[in-house]
């Protein structure tokens, strides 16, 4: 599914900020959108939620965002006020929009009910989860975040901040991992979250214990949307199973490629639906440190290829984070075409 014409524009403003700091704004923008700047100083980004435009003149910008629904539109909005702060902290803050929606639960956000708890493998639960109007999932980005109150008799959600931003209430409050939405059908209400049972996480404890009937909020969608290019080089370890079997189910019948998936426990294994002209290549226990460099050297292959190809990672953060280093640097005009992210983190504290 693409994005139609877009339906919605917001317009805001953002001061006081310099030149330059935009600038290094499109520099990070650029992995996530197609970016042009003009000699006016325009910069126009296009991406999966809609688009963005920042006019700069004197020491200001104006904003316009246009997306097709109100969702999409807080995804940019949160988008824009995440990179402004990652460019320059604070910069953020200098956002104003005529309606902010202050306090208000985000137009992006569900509260979902529990329909069904079906065990796949030995550490795979998939839950059903229903919700009301839920199209706008089934768009523009492949995740969302599980909400989870941690007094669930006193839930905190999330809300607007004042300057349009999605305020998350934060440890202690709320726990919010991401997830990737293994199979949506909005008509029907109703979107699929494969589980990762890896240990003791609150989020395992919670899907074990899940009966139909319960409640969670849900929030997105985000992260990228289904890669379009003809070739595509997939991997990660159990926790972006669901994402690489997702995008292999929707890909065209003709994309070729190779996917790498490293498992500790070969029983985890599951039917992928892929395309004939993807390989589909499994790493048992103990071989989760080749994942890395396996799949290293299958994305640089398809990177220096005259065919476009996209290339997409999930897995622990370090392993992540050494591997976007070495890809980025290698090819530093890859933009969108390479997508490397850390999915778990072993260093967090349970
Ligand atoms: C874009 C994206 C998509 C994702 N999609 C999925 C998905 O579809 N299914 C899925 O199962 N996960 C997915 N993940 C990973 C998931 O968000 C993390 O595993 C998350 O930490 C789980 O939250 P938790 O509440 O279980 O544990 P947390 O509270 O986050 O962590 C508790 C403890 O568990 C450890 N831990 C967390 N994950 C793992 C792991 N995989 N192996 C071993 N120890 C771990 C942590 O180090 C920590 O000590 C995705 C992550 C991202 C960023």
């Amino acid at each position: 599914m693409r994005l139609g014409v877009p339906q919605i524009t917001v317009a805001g403003r953002l001061a006081p900020v310099d030149w330059p700091a935009l600038e290094a704004f499109a520099r990070l923008l650029r992995e996530f959108a197609s970016v042009r700047i003009t000699p006016g100083k325009v910069i126009s980004a296009s991406m999966e939620a809609g688009t963005m435009r920042l006019a700069w003149a004197g020491d200001a910008a104006e904003v316009r965002l246009a997306a097709r629904d109100p969702s999409a539109a807080q995804n940019l909005r949160d988008t824009l006020g995440h990179l402004l702060d990652s460019t320059a902290r604070g910069l953020a803050a200098g956002l104003s929009w005529p309606d902010a929606g202050e306090g208000s639960l985000p137009p992006n956000f569900r509260l979902a009910r529990v329909a069904g708890v079906m065990r796949l493998s030995p550490n795979f639960l998939r839950l059903r989860l229903e919700a009301e109007n839920i199209f706008f999932m089934a768009r523009t980005g492949l995740h969302l975040r599980l909400l989870q109150p941690c007094d669930p008799g006193n839930p905190v959600w999330p809300r607007l901040s004042v300057t349009g931003r999605t305020v998350w209430p934060g440890p202690g409050l709320l726990h919010m991992p991401v997830y990737t939405i293994r199979a949506i059908d909005p008509v029907a209400g109703w979107l699929d979250v494969d589980i990762y049972l890896h240990g003791n996480g609150p989020t395992c404890a919670w899907a074990r214990a899940a009966r139909p009937g319960d409640r969670i909020g849900i929030s997105g969608p985000g992260g990228g949307w289904l890669p379009q290019a003809g070739r595509l080089v997939l991997g990660g370890d159990e926790t972006a199973l669901p994402v690489i079997a997702r995008i292999l189910a929707e890909a065209a019948s003709d994309t070729v490629g190779h996917a790498v998936i490293a498992l500790q426990n070969p029983a985890d294994r599951q039917e992928i639906d892929a395309p004939a002209g993807v390989t589909v290549e499994w790493l048992g226990p103990g071989e989760h440190g080749r994942l890395a460099a396996r799949f290293e050297v299958a994305a640089a292959e398809a990177l220096s290829a005259p065919v476009p190809a996209q290339v997409l990672f999930g897995g622990e953060r370090r392993d992540a984070e050494g591997l976007r280093r070495r890809l980025r640097a290698r090819f530093p005009s890859a933009g969108r075409q390479l997508s490397v992210a850390g999915y778990w983190d072993a260093s967090a504290k349970a």
